[in-house]
């Protein structure tokens, strides 16, 4: 039988199969994964092989082998092991919550996910939630934002999920396919959940309580199906991605806009500092490349870690 891998906690894993019905599963001996060491050899959104349970146990089942993956997401945990633990599979997409204050969202905190998310090739719209509560001068800021990000080519979308303003909007982009919602806590991420599917909420709620309990710490995330025809994945308890392991030279790929220009570069190799006709520092003269971005780019490149709220004017 063929699933998707709704839950997991540990040694069991809920695996929803093809034909609509859940079964607890195991793991058939042992797992190796192509590439990556961790922790799970499974994770929430994998699509599994699996058989019934041979002692005909009713909706029990043992897993026997893996699709691969289009992509994963992963978190490193902080103890000096360093393992790494697969948070979620195959995501289609994630919407990154963004809000001006309560709390501040810092563009060099939106340019580090957005890296990460194009290294993990995770597709990212950029929601800029709580727009019921600027004041005319905010509103300016996000719509620079809004026009900055979406010359890049990413998606972004100005809502207030206290009001349900464009709420819509983002559900329409959820249909048919597995998402995430991400962004600093305070954002609105579980108000978003349940503006697009009441009652939700109260389910991933009590994950999250018990994920601060202690309780099912193995328990990462978990899918559920949206009445609407999408399915969304919970993360309590963890705001973004891992940082990937990249080298410096690496980074601007990350960039789109940056990666476009280097073959302009003089050198094949540059990394737009200090090196002699560069095509992203002539674009950033020129106004074409964003000095936000750039910023980030640069601290990302020297390990400097500054928040900065952008200042519109002095762009
Ligand atoms: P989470 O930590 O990302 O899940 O954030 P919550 O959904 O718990 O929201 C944090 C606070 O922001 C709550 O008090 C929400 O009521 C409030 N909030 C969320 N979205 C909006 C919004 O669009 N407008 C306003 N005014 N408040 C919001
Ligand atoms: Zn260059």
């Amino acid at each position: 039988m063929e699933g998707t891998v709704y839950k997991s906690t540990g040694s069991w894993y809920t695996v929803k199969a093809t034909d609509g019905s859940f079964y607890e599963c195991r793991i058939k001996g042992k797992f190796r994964i192509k590439g990556i060491k961790s922790t799970n050899p499974i994770a929430v959104g994998d699509n599994v092989h699996f058989e019934l349970d041979e002692k005909g146990e009713e909706k029990v089942g043992v897993i026997n082998s893996i699709e691969d993956r289009k992509n994963y997401i992963i978190r490193k945990s902080v103890n000096l092991s360093k393992q790494t633990h697969i948070i979620a599979a195959n995501l289609d997409q994630v919407f990154l919550l963004i809000t001006l204050n309560n709390p501040t969202t810092y563009t060099i905190f939106i340019d580090r996910f957005l890296v990460t998310a194009e290294a993990y090739q995770v597709p990212t719209v950029l929601v800029f939630n709580k727009i019921d509560t600027y004041s005319d001068a905010e509103k300016n800021e996000i719509k620079f934002l809004m026009s900055l990000y979406r010359e890049i080519g990413y998606t972004c979308i100005g809502i207030s999920a206290k009001t349900g303003k464009n709420v819509d909007m983002i559900k329409e982009i959820m249909i048919g396919k597995t998402s995430m919602f991400s962004g600093h806590s305070g954002v609105g991420k579980s108000t978003l959940i349940n503006a697009v599917e009441p009652g939700l909420g109260i389910k991933t709620a009590k994950i999250s309580q018990q994920h601060l309990q202690g309780q099912h710490t193995t328990t990462f995330a978990e899918m559920f199906d949206l009445s609407f025809g999408a399915q969304i994945i919970d993360t309590p308890g963890i705001k973004g991605f891992g940082i990937v392991d990249m080298e410096k030279e690496e980074i601007g790929d990350y960039f789109p806009e940056l990666f476009q220009l280097k073959q302009d570069c003089k050198f094949n190799n540059c990394i737009h500092m200090d090196e002699p006709q560069c095509a992203v520092k002539a674009a950033l003269e020129d106004g074409k490349v964003s000095w936000s971005r750039y910023k980030s780019y640069v601290q990302m490149i020297t390990g400097e870690d500054e928040n900065y709220r952008i200042d519109i004017h002095g762009e």
